[in-house]
């Protein structure tokens, strides 16, 4: 069997960020990634594609493109977490051994969840930008709808960059404004969330183009039933203490699924009550095996689920992960960095940085770049120099600008 001081479970964001994190810092590590797919996507690149700025073949990199070359890609996906003896089983049945392992397996998608749903998506006015080959659609249909209804939704928490469902609102509402169709058009934002966005710093601009825009803005509202052919979509609605069943119909219906923490992960001993890997919010180290550690969508801390979190949690998991390996407790904290750069227009954007407990985390000075105000500056940062960052910084473990924080000694381990 084989056996690598470093197993990386996942080879998205976090998984290869880390890898290039930990061979930055020692070249001559054993490092196995396990990976089962052939593509690698820049997922926060699809809001974009979906608003017609972005052609989705610019978001796609083969896997053996991005993958490190001092790495071994174990090209499998883990099956069963046998934490306690060391050990990962493949879907081959193949047992891989380690020294420390790094969980980055991402967050499920269940489009099943919603009856109805998986059918009619990619057809019948039903998109989703959750997804590459549909987020072409989102765009084809904004371009193709003169009048009539369109329904934008969001589904309850967790889930990944969860401002990414009302950015489609707003693309769209700004293209048809362009057009001249906006007033022809009515439009719609159903979120199963109790209010706009979970930060509230960041509501009062966005409720700006709410207004701007004339959307209908239902909170407390999940889509629980889809009928494509029909064109009708079955929405709970919180009304006081009571929940309501709403039937509407549509002519575009732009989707978000429900999502949870993968299964291997529930069903395995590394989950906590959520389902979500149970890491140290701090120092991202297994609460109860010290020698696994996980980043990304799959931990349970109440970090937003976003690659500008990767970011900054890769290099703690490194050092963390180094430091472990030399016997040490660990050495770097992580203080919930994660950010949502909310399209609010075809060339501004409102940039919610913000750390644990909803505090905000401007990276730039204020004078430069305030994000609780949409911004030239910002947007140009989300088109031009974000997928730079993405696959020449991160991805190589070059960290731009974040140097990992020494551990404050009263939040460790
Ligand atoms: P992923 O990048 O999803 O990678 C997980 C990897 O694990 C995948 O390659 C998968 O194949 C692999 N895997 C899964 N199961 C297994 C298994 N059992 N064994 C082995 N491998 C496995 N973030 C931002 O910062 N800004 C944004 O503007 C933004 N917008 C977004 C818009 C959309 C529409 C979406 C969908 C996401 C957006 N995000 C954004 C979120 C961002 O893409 C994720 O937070 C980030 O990709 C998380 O990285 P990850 O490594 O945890 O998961």
């Amino acid at each position: 069997a084989a056996h690598f001081q470093v197993l990386i479970i996942g080879g998205g964001a976090g998984g290869l960020s880390t890898a290039g994190s930990l061979l930055k810092r020692n070249r001559n590590l054993s490092i196995g990634v396990v990976e089962p797919s052939n593509e690698h996507f820049y997922q926060p690149g699809w809001t974009l594609v979906g608003g017609g700025v972005f052609q989705a073949a610019q978001t796609r990199r083969k896997e053996a493109d991005v993958m490190p070359k001092d790495v071994v890609w174990v090209k499998q996906a883990a099956k069963l977490f046998r934490p306690d003896v060391r050990e990962v089983v493949l879907t081959d049945g193949t047992v891989v051994s380690y020294d420390a392992l790094v969980v980055a397996t991402g967050i499920t998608l269940n489009w099943d969840a919603i009856p109805g749903l998986a059918e009619t998506l990619g057809k019948n006015g039903v998109t989703s930008n959750y997804r590459f080959d549909l987020a072409p659609y989102t765009w084809q249909l904004v371009q193709q709808l003169k009048n009539g209804t369109a329904i934008f939704t969001q589904p309850p928490m967790p889930i990944k960059c969860a401002g990414a469902p009302q950015k489609a609102v707003y693309l769209s509402c700004d293209a048809w404004k362009r057009r001249g169709v906006l007033d022809s058009i009515s439009v719609e934002f159903d979120t199963a969330t109790p209010g706009l966005f979970g930060v509230k710093d960041f509501v009062p601009p966005l409720m700006e183009y709410i207004k701007r825009y004339h959307v209908g803005l239902h909170t407390g509202s999940k889509l629980v039933e889809v009928d494509g052919p029909n064109r009708k979509a079955v929405f709970e609605r919180k009304v006081g203490d009571n929940v309501e069943r709403v039937e509407r119909t549509f002519d575009m219906l732009h989707v978000v699924p429900p999502q949870s923490a993968p299964q291997v992960i529930r069903e395995s001993a590394l989950s906590g009550s959520d389902g979500f890997v149970e890491v140290n919010p701090a120092t991202l180290q297994h609460v109860r095996f010290p020698d696994v550690f996980a980043l990304g969508d799959v931990i349970g801390t109440s970090c937003a689920k976003t690659a500008a979190a990767v970011r900054v949690q890769a290099p703690v998991v490194a050092t963390n992960v180094l430091a472990f390996l030399k016997h040490q407790g660990p050495v770097s904290e992580y203080e919930g960095y994660g950010a949502c750069p909310l399209t609010v227009e075809n060339g501004r954007i409102v940039l919610a940085e913000f750390s644990y407990g909803g505090k905000l985390a401007p990276t730039l000075p204020k004078w430069l770049l305030n994000g609780q105000k949409p911004t030239r500056l910002a947007w140009w940062l989300k088109k031009y120099i974000m997928p730079l960052m993405y696959w020449d910084g991160m991805l190589k473990g070059r960290e731009l600008m974040v140097a990992p924080k020494p551990l404050n000694a009263k939040k460790g381990g």
